[in-house]
């Protein structure tokens, strides 16, 4: 399935869905061992509605754009944490544990 793409275009980012054959985990349980899930090329990783399998050449490429994807993410759900550090959040529990109130009798 060769498209012809024009050079100097981006690649085509495809929508992936998971394999419903082996539900993305790439394998089926065979009689004895797991067997590499041929309905998607070992990938786990099916063309969104088509349910089309991707040749192992663009497979990958897909692949990787979905990993960088994900690690951009990942990436973001860190971020905040990190920036606040441990410091901070003791810093932060602290205030709140010991309250406004600075009650000093007369
Ligand atoms: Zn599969």
């Amino acid at each position: 399935m060769h498209k012809g793409q024009a050079p100097g275009y981006k690649r085509e980012r495809i929508e992936l869905e998971p394999c419903s054959v082996c539900r993305g985990k790439a394998v089926v349980m065979g009689l004895f061992y797991e067997l590499v899930c041929t309905e998607c090329n070992g990938s786990g990783w099916v063309v969104r509605d088509s349910k089309l399998v991707l040749s192992l050449d663009e497979l990958v490429t897909q692949l990787s754009f979905k990993l960088q994807q994900t690690e951009r993410e990942i990436a973001a759900l860190k971020g905040p944490t990190k920036a606040v550090g441990p410091q901070r959040q003791y810093e932060q529990s602290n205030r709140l544990g010991a309250g406004g109130i600075n009650y000093t009798g007369d």
